[in-house]
């Protein structure tokens, strides 16, 4: 067995978990050994409940009183318990999780590992794992791995997993240039097999910096790739321009004049433009690419805007409709519930319709354009890889120009190492007129109080209302709002307004269907999962109430929260917590700041290295251990990465040499790549 090999050679894994393990992408042992422990736990620290402090804690203890308890109001289970020792007792909560209660023995030791947290009026130990205090000790490893649960697999069966990988694992073949031999495979056994803290910290800085050196080297290949690449010219005519600036029904912001300027100039080289437009939520986007886009057009080439759902879609359909149909320009919707797209297709590919506005419908593989040179990609993030990729692939030996919107900026800092190849154009005004949307901390427990007397009024003065949810229905968790139960408990609320639900799954007609009834006033409060999230746009809709607050990201909720504030009534956002925690800085933050850059970075240091071995999700990059607010590894990375395009990139031989890098390096081409 080695390294490289399928997870089907690892002793225990027959065909049919292969199977399941590939659906999470463990093909290989490799893969595999780059699936970090999400968290530790030292048992040597376990603590005396009599000495217990909130926060993670580890007791060693025997449990009684195991009891189910069923809420009624909000449809789920809760076992509880008293663990006890000889200095002690206290109380244990699982939620929706009976098999606990059934497997405990009676007078027998167990290590609980969780939460001690104040919560409903009491000291408890949250949702703690488990494990029988022999057979802790028994293995002797008293320092353990905790892995994330993956379907049916939970941490004990990874770490049986890796117990049968243990020797490969060891052996890893080195992967970096310039590296010490032996440091990759030392780093990857001491993540899985650590005996303190100490040896996870030292692997971790060796992980994170070949997860940046592979990031930076990519996007410095990328940049000699690109580098390479034609591109239509788009002439840019200040009259053109001019006559199309006039007609709009508004005066330009400043900074949407400038970045106006940027692309127009960029569009006209014959060298693919490769730009991010970043904007607040709210800045006047559309407009932006709308300039574009007729510059485009009087040059007789195509254009196309994708966008990541298909309400947001049609919305920017419609908006590019008034303003570019009266100049001629041909503008079309291609979205799966589009009718009789072959014909449709035919006249784009014909050069029939000289804008295709989408869904990722556009780049299914049957549509073809006569001509496509300019695309535009709104909310960049919620894009994969291979949407990107099949874009480019569309047009033959001419790449298009690329514009990236967004309104989840990317910090400066990363600006400059990772995406080297980007320009940048940044919309730091909002329009003139908007009153900025003041943002509410509250309780669950006082919404009656604290949040239903205001959306009466709101409602009384013919305003609309969003109402977030985390859930689609009722799953496992049912302790986070869902959309289907918050709409029946509001109906009951409010029971004389007119209150609809939206979600993912629905078919695309019925979300159109509501999301157009929502628009024309038809509905008072819109429940909703975060498919309304970006873009959306009802002025009338002047108040947001996110329930489970704690359960989104910042950046999401700050894109949430511009879903008002686009007209020129005071709007509010209600975040809605549901414990007596104390809030997250997260939320914190989010209620004194309405500045999407100052969040973005923010929302940088908050996940430094605080989440590590959670997924760190950012947005437009996932990375798995490395944290983008470390700036020595990254400088680190960034030198390493110039010597190695400087000694050795040139090299066929070295392709060989180092394969295994170059695949890697691949994937995360990329995703740095925007063209
Ligand atoms: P975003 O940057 O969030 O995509 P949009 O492009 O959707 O913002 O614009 C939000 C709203 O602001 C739209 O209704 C648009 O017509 C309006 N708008 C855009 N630019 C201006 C401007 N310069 N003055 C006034 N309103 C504007
Ligand atoms: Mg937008």
């Amino acid at each position: 067995m080695s390294f490289i090999d399928s997870v089907e050679e690892i002793k225990g894994v027959g065909p049919k978990t292969a199977l399941a393990l590939k659906k999470y992408g463990f093909e290989t042992i490799k893969d595999l050994a780059y699936y970090f422990p999400r968290d530790f736990e030292d048992y040597h620290r376990a603590t005396k409940i009599k000495d217990l402090k909130p926060g993670k804690v580890i007791v060693k203890g025997k449990i009684y009183n195991l009891m189910v308890n069923y809420v009624r109001r909000r449809h789920f289970n809760i076992e509880s318990g008293i663990i006890y020792d000889d200095t002690g007792e206290i109380r244990v909560v699982w939620y929706n999780q009976p098999y606990r209660i059934k497997n405990f023995k009676p007078d027998t030791e167990y290590y609980f590992s969780g939460n001690f947290d104040f919560k409903f009026n009491r000291y408890q130990l949250t949702s703690p794992t488990v494990n029988l205090a022999t057979e802790v000790e028994e293995t002797k490893t008293t320092f353990q791995p905790i892995y994330s649960t993956k379907g049916s697999y939970k941490s004990i069966w990874f770490k049986r997993l890796f117990d049968e990988m243990r020797s490969e694992i060891a052996k890893a073949p080195d992967m970096l240039p310039f590296e010490k031999p032996g440091a990759r495979a030392e780093a990857l056994y001491n993540i899985h097999f650590p005996d303190n803290y100490a040896d996870v910290e030292k692997a971790k800085e060796y992980l994170a910096y070949e997860e940046l050196f592979e990031l930076i080297l990519a996007a410095k290949l990328n940049k000699n790739e690109n580098s390479k690449l034609k591109a239509e010219p788009l002439k840019f005519v200040a009259e053109n321009t001019k006559r199309f600036v006039d007609s709009l029904p508004f005066k330009l912001t400043n900074g949407q004049r400038l970045a106006a300027w940027d692309i127009l100039k960029d569009i006209e080289k014959s060298k693919p433009m490769n730009r991010l437009l970043q904007g607040d939520v709210g800045s006047g986007k559309t407009v932006v690419a709308a300039i574009a886009i007729y510059q485009a057009f009087m040059a007789g080439k195509q254009s196309a805007l994708l966008a990541p759902t298909a309400i947001l879609a049609t919305q920017h359909a419609k908006t590019l409709k008034s303003l570019l149909e009266p100049f001629g320009v041909k503008i079309e919707l291609l979205i799966s519930a589009t009718k009789k797209k072959d014909d449709l297709k035919k006249r784009i590919v014909n050069g029939e319709v000289d804008v295709v506005v989408g869904t990722h419908a556009i780049i299914t593989d049957d549509t073809k354009f006569k001509n496509l040179s300019f695309a535009i990609i709104d909310e960049q993030h919620r894009f994969g890889v291979m949407q990107r990729q099949k874009l480019l692939m569309k047009t033959g030996e001419k790449a298009p120009h690329l514009l990236a919107m967004t309104a989840t900026p990317i910090p400066r800092s990363l600006q400059l190492t990772i995406f080297g190849d980007l320009s940048v154009s940044t919309i730091s005004e909002l329009p003139k007129g908007r009153t900025p949307i003041k943002t509410k901390l509250i309780n669950e427990l006082s919404m009656s109080e604290d949040l239903y007397p205001e959306m009466i009024e709101r409602m009384n003065a013919g305003e609309q209302i969003y109402w977030i949810c985390k859930l689609i229905e009722e799953t496992g968790r049912s302790e986070v709002a869902n959309v289907k139960k918050e709409a029946n408990k509001l109906r009951l609320q409010f029971p004389n307004r007119r209150i609809e639900y939206l979600h993912g799954r629905m078919k695309p007609d019925e979300k159109d269907e509501i999301m157009n009834r929502f628009k024309d006033g038809k509905i008072d409060i819109l429940v909703s999962t975060t498919v309304v999230e970006v873009g959306v746009d009802v002025p009338n809709a002047t108040t947001i109430v996110v329930m489970d607050a704690e359960n989104f990201g910042l950046a999401q909720l700050h894109q949430l929260r511009g879903r008002v504030g686009r007209g020129e009534k005071e709007s509010k956002c209600f975040l809605v917590v549901n414990n007596d925690k104390e809030p997250s800085l997260r939320l914190k933050e989010l209620e004194k700041s309405t500045d999407g850059f100052h969040l973005a970075e923010v929302d940088l240091k908050l996940r430094g290295p605080g989440e590590i071995y959670g997924q760190l999700q950012h947005g437009v990059l996932n990375l798995k251990i490395a944290t983008l607010s470390d700036t020595k590894t990254i400088s680190k990375a960034q030198k390493a990465a110039e010597r190695f395009i400087s000694e050795l990139a040139n090299n066929p031989e070295n392709m060989l040499k180092y394969e295994e890098l170059n695949t890697e390096i691949k994937k995360y081409q990329q995703l740095t790549t925007l063209n």
